[in-house]
C-alpha cells in the first residue's frame, strides 16, 4: 500500500537542509508521495527509513528497457488517465516476422515504415522474430540477420520452448532482446533470463503473471512485461485496463510492469483497428502481422496523439513560411501555430502547387476556433504578428490581403480596420484551399 505525504515525512530526517533540492522534508515528501521524485534523492535517509520507503519510494510500473542502440523504454507510467497526467513512455509497434520469412525483404518492408506527420518522423520502433521453423539455429541466423539490417532495432524474440531461445538470445544478448516463450517462462527461461540480464514476458491470464513475475522477481529479474496470450479484441483490453489499474490505483505490485499484446485478428483493417485500441489502452508493445503502410500508419497516428502532453500542444515556430517560391503577388493565408492546423494548411497548398506565404501566428498552439474563443487570435494579435513578419513589405500593393480561416469570418471588419487593407474571407476547412488558390483568388486580386 502506498504511503501518504505525512507517513514519508515522518520517516525522513526532518532537518530541512534542502540536499535534495528541495527546501523542506516536508515539500520533498510530497514529491515522493506524487511519484515526482524518489526518495533516494535525499542523501541523508536512514537504511531503516530507505526499507520502510522502499515500496512506496518504487514507480508503480516498472520501467523496461528493450534494445540498446535505440532503445525502446516501456512502463514507469502513473496514471490511467491523461487529464490526470500525460503518459511518458509511448508504447512499441512492432512487426512480426517468421524465421522462415525472407527476412532481408522484410527487413527492407520494415525500414520503410517511416512517416512524416506534424512535422515529428512517426515509425516503427521495434521487430518481433517468431520461431516458425522449429529449429533454434535457423532462429538464430534470422535473429543476427535481423539485427544487423536493422541497425539494433529493439526486438522480440518469440518461440515455444527455452530451448529454441537460447541460440538466438545468447547471439544477441548484448542488443537486450525481449524474451517470449510461449506460454509463459520456463524455469530454464527464467534462469536463462537471469544470467543474462534480459528482459522476459510472463505469458496467461492475471494470475498466472503475477504468479511468474514474483517467480522471475525472486529469480533477479527485474524488468518483466506482461501478456495476456493470443486473446481477442475484449479480452485484451479487458486485461491491458486490469493490469494499469492494479499498478496505478492499486499499488499491486505483482502486476507493476508494462504489457505486450499481439494482434490476432487475421483481417488487415481489424487488425490496425484492433491496434489501435490497444495503443489507446495501455499497451507497452503491441505486435502487428504485416508490414502494409496503409494498416500500420492508422496505430502510429494513435500513438503519436495518445503521447502528446495534453498541457503542451505540439507547435511550430511563429513566422512567416514560404511554400512553392511565392513572388510579391502569391496569396498570403494566415493560421495558428498548433502543428496540426498549420500543417493541414501546408499540405494542402503544397499538395496544390500554388505558391502562397502562410504566417502562423503565436497562438500557444492552439487551433483556430480555440484561439478565438481564448482571445488569442484576434485582429489585434493577428496585426502584431503581420507587423512582425514584415510580410508586407514582401507584397506588392493590392496583395497585401490576408486569407483568413473562414471559421472566423466574423474577425474580418475589425482585422481590415486595424491593418487598413482589405481582408477575404478562405474556405472553412484547409481542405478547401486548393480550389480556393485555383479559382477564388485569381478572381479576388483579378
Ligand atoms: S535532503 Fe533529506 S533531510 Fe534534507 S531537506 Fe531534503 S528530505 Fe529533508
Amino acid at each position: 500500500m502506498a504511503l501518504t505525504g505525512l507517513e514519508i515525512y515522518m520517516l525522513l530526517p526532518r532537518t530541512n537542509c534542502g540536499d535534495c533540492g528541495v527546501p523542506t522534508c516536508l515539500a520533498f515528501a510530497m514529491k515522493v508521495a506524487s511519484k515526482q521524485a524518489s526518495f533516494d534523492e535525499c542523501p541523508h535517509v536512514t537504511d531503516e527509513a530507505k526499507e520502510k520507503l522502499g515500496a512506496a519510494g518504487a514507480p508503480p510500473q516498472k520501467l523496461v528497457t528493450i534494445g540498446v542502440e535505440k532503445p525502446l523504454k516501456i512502463g514507469n507510467e502513473t496514471v490511467m488517465f491523461r487529464h490526470d497526467e500525460k503518459f511518458y513512455n509511448p508504447c512499441g509497434i512492432a512487426v512480426l516476422v517468421r524465421d522462415t520469412d525472407d527476412v532481408a525483404r522484410k527487413a527492407q518492408k520494415v525500414k520503410a515504415l517511416s512517416f512524416e506527420r506534424i512535422g515529428q518522423v512517426i515509425e516503427v520502433d521495434t521487430v518481433a522474430l517468431e520461431c516458425a521453423s522449429g529449429d533454434g539455429e535457423t532462429m538464430k541466423a534470422a535473429a543476427t540477420e535481423l539485427n544487423q539490417s536493422l541497425a539494433g532495432m529493439p526486438m522480440v524474440l518469440i518461440a515455444d520452448s527455452s530451448e529454441l531461445l537460447a541460440a538466438s538470445a545468447g547471439a544477441l544478448a548484448a542488443s537486450r532482446p525481449l524474451l517470449w516463450e510461449r506460454g509463459g517462462p520456463s524455469d530454464a527461461l527464467i534462469e536463462l533470463a537471469a544470467s543474462s540480464g534480459l528482459p522476459l514476458v510472463v505469458e496467461g491470464d492475471l494470475e498466472k503473471c503475477a504468479a511468474d513475475a514474483q517467480k522471475a522477481k525472486d529469480a533477479g529479474i527485474e524488468e518483466l512485461v506482461l501478456c495476456p496470450g493470443d486473446v481477442g479484441p475484449k479480452e485484451g483490453l479487458q486485461f491491458l485496463t486490469i493490469t494499469r489499474r492494479a499498478a496505478t490505483q492499486k499499488s499491486y505490485r505483482p502486476l507493476g510492469y508494462p504489457s505486450l499484446i499481439r494482434v490476432t485478428s487475421e483481417d488487415p483493417v481489424a487488425q490496425s483497428l484492433q491496434a489501435c485500441h490497444y495503443v489507446y489502452k495501455y499497451a507497452g508493445i503491441v505486435i502487428m502481422d504485416t508490414d502494409q503502410p496503409e494498416y500500420i500508419l492508422a496505430p502510429l497516428v494513435a500513438r503519436q496523439s495518445i503521447y502528446i502532453d495534453p498541457q503542451r500542444p505540439v507547435q511550430v515556430e511563429a513566422k512567416i513560411y514560404e511554400v512553392n517560391e511565392p513572388d510579391e503577388k502569391s496569396p498570403f493565408l494566415i493560421t495558428t501555430n498548433f502543428s496540426l492546423s498549420y500543417y493541414s494548411v501546408f499540405g494542402e497548398v503544397d499538395g496544390s502547387r500554388a505558391p502562397a506565404r502562410i504566417l502562423a501566428v503565436d497562438t500557444q498552439g492552439t487551433s483556430v476556433l480555440t484561439a478565438w474563443a481564448a482571445d488569442a487570435f484576434g485582429p489585434e494579435q493577428i496585426k502584431k504578428a503581420i507587423e512582425k513578419s514584415g510580410v508586407f513589405d514582401q507584397l506588392a500593393e493590392g496583395y497585401r490581403r490576408p486569407v483568413i480561416p473562414g471559421l472566423v469570418a466574423v474577425i474580418s471588419g475589425e482585422l481590415s480596420e486595424e491593418i487598413g487593407q482589405e481582408v477575404i474571407v478562405g474556405p472553412q476547412e484547409a481542405s478547401g484551399l486548393p480550389r480556393f488558390l485555383k479559382n477564388e483568388w485569381p478572381k479576388l486580386v483579378g
